[in-house]
């Protein structure tokens, strides 16, 4: 009899701290329960490319003034946006882990330097972060090339300041639907291993060049490892039934205010 009531002591003991752990473990997130989702959620990804002042307003969808970027930037915290990134979302999708309440996933394509100089230091700032998805084949280039991309060495450095997540765009940006299977095996792997080694980090996402995919390139995607990819769709948010190699991206336009992105964000996330 001793035993047995020693035995049942033990468990709930141990049931206890396992509850408390779990407990603990929920709230490390974002400080309190309340403030996490665990599940239903609708998580935007916006869409970024270049960041510099005077352009075309014509090609508004790949650029955006710095002092634009930091109004929408300011208006997600206001209007209280969790900037989140790919791995918290795999984590949410696949492992039930709670994810901070109004999450949304900032994304920049192509690697240019005005990533590093303009971005970077502004999400630093605000206490927010984002995903940059570069071409490991444009790494430092200035010339023969539309905008000058960052180095390796600034790659690291964002990385390591845990601000900016670096993933795959390719090796050199073609359109992936017009290569031979060679081709796309080898910028799916060659970006993959060039991340990973120079970086010290796994590279998990890739997005397609242009947006442009099929069937046979997101499987092959998924054979050389990545577990999440993402395109351009410009219409809705991502839920729980979302396939992950076909993430959806709104396009952040550069002539739209902080308080219309908030707007468009609002349409996407309640038409669907
Ligand atoms: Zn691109």
């Amino acid at each position: 009899m001793f035993k047995l009531s020693k035995f049942l002591f033990g468990i709930i003991l141990i049931a206890v701290l396992v509850f408390n752990f779990a407990a603990a473990d929920t709230t490390l997130t974002d400080g309190s329960i309340a403030d996490t989702v665990e599940h239903d959620a609708k998580v935007p990804i916006l869409l970024y490319h270049n960041i510099m002042d005077d352009f075309d307003p014509k090609q508004s969808s790949v650029h955006i003034s710095p002092k634009l970027f930091e109004e929408h930037m300011l208006s997600l915290k206001n209007a209280g946006f969790h900037t989140i990134d790919f791995n918290q979302y795999y984590d949410y999708r696949i492992n039930g882990q709670p994810l901070p309440e109004k999450p949304v996933i900032i994304t920049f394509d192509d690697g240019y330097s005005s990533n590093y100089e303009q971005a970077f230091p502004t999400l630093k700032r605000l206490d927010m972060k984002a995903t940059i998805f570069i071409l490991t084949g444009r790494m430092g280039a200035a010339d023969d090339v539309t905008y000058p991309h960052f180095t390796w060495k600034q790659a690291r450095e964002m990385q390591e300041s845990g601000v900016i997540d670096i993933q795959s765009h390719s090796d050199l940006h073609p359109n992936m639907m017009q290569q031979s299977v060679g081709r796309v095996q080898l910028e799916l792997r060659r970006s993959k291993y060039l991340i990973e080694k120079n970086l010290n980090k796994t590279c998990d996402v890739f997005a397609y060049p242009y947006g442009l995919y099929n069937n046979q390139a997101q499987e092959m995607a998924e054979k050389a490892g990545y577990k999440m990819q993402v395109f351009v769709g410009d219409k809705g948010v991502n839920e729980d039934d979302t396939s992950l190699r076909q993430l959806k991206r709104l396009t952040a336009f550069g002539n739209i205010n902080g308080e219309q992105l908030i707007e468009m964000i609002k349409q996407n996330t309640e038409g669907h």
